[in-house]
């Protein structure tokens, strides 16, 4: 059965944590795509900063206004624009968690005992595994679900995730009637970069030195792809860290980069120091409008809290009317 959401354009919505500097992974796997989706027109878009999963992991509250500010500035020096997109924030939209409760009473405690970022969590955190971090998959299904989107675009590691939303959607369904439509990932051609300092490894925010930021200086960008783990010798199979290079390189380097250093790869002659020092260029040259808008729009940290709240009450209209059919759904409407 087809179940609408009442919107004339496909919605699509996706999630960010403001625990940490954006990186290129978290551009290319999800922000770059964010602004070509919500540039194309064709689709209403919802983007989150997700404050209440953040606190998860150890913080420090004094810091906290300044991350949710930092990603928001972000968002918009990238191109996500409030006059089409709404970008709010999710502690200011209460309704999530109360359809995260709801949530809890039908998702199986073996799926999230299965989640593999609650395992890496854990491990990272092992003073701090609070009950949170488990259940932080079942606020993530309410997130996604309370707008009923037709998609979420995300890396690949948000796959999982968006697996367990859909078995918590369908059980819903099942118990209480039709109301949630499966979510597809949408995901773009460099669904998981990888860290320069371990590239076996997701870059990630909780490891700073494998990240090139989006907010990192010219010289800071060389200084980070210098150091990046390639391999001694020039092989004829790419290392994993190769590889990684070459990627960046095919998302930010010219035509003209890409074939050369391609052929340099397959005759033997590719100098590493050469490749790096012409992708550090390419990515500083490719973030420097973003660096300067940035800039201007850090000055008006007001501004930006004055956004997520206009934004955060449209986001909520939507949301509390699914929570309102869930209500009545599960016999507790008033
Ligand atoms: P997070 O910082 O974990 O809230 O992630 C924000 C978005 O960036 C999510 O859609 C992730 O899937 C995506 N993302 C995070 N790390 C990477 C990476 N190394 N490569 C590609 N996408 C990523």
């Amino acid at each position: 059965m087809k179940i609408s959401n009442g919107a004339n354009k496909p919605r699509i919505l996706s999630g960010t944590q403001p625990s940490g500097k954006l990186h290129i992974g978290n551009y290319l796997g999800a922000l770059k795509n964010f602004v070509a989706l919500q540039s194309s027109g064709k689709y209403e878009c919802f983007f989150m900063v997700a404050d209440y999963h953040s606190v998860t992991e150890d913080y420090a509250p004094a810091e906290k206004r300044q991350q949710i500010i930092n990603l928001t500035l972000d968002f918009l020096a990238a191109g996500l624009d409030p006059k089409i997109s709404t970008i709010f924030l999710q502690s200011l939209v209460p309704e999530h968690l109360e359809l995260a409760w709801i949530f809890d009473t039908v998702t199986p405690v073996a799926e999230l005992e299965r989640m593999t970022q609650y395992k890496d969590k854990a491990n990272r955190q092992e003073k701090n595994i609070n009950a949170g971090l488990f259940t932080y998959p079942v606020l993530q299904a309410a997130d996604i679900l309370i707008y009923k989107p037709q998609a979420v675009p995300v890396g690949s590691d948000q796959l999982q995730h968006l697996e367990i939303t859909n078995t918590i959607g369908r059980k819903f369904n099942r118990r209480f009637g039709p109301t949630f439509q499966e979510t597809k990932p949408l995901l773009t051609a460099t669904p998981k970069v990888m860290s320069l300092s371990e590239p076996a490894k997701k870059m990630s925010k909780s490891e700073p030195a494998g990240c090139v930021y989006l907010t990192d200086e010219p010289e800071e960008i060389l200084h980070k792809i210098k150091r990046a783990v390639t391999d001694t010798a020039p092989g004829k199979d790419k290392t994993p860290g190769v590889a990684n290079l070459f990627t960046l390189l095919s998302e930010f380097g010219s035509a003209e980069d890409i074939k050369r250093f391609e052929a340099a790869h397959l005759n033997g002659t590719i100098r590493y120091a050469e490749l790096k020092e012409i992708l550090a260029t390419r990515i500083a040259e490719h973030f420097a409008d973003f660096r300067e808008e940035r800039k201007k729009l850090a000055k008006d940290p007001d501004k930006i809290i004055k956004l997520l709240k206009t934004d955060s009450a449209k986001a909520e209209k939507l949301a509390a009317k699914t929570l309102a059919e869930v209500k009545q759904k599960i016999g507790l409407a008033f």
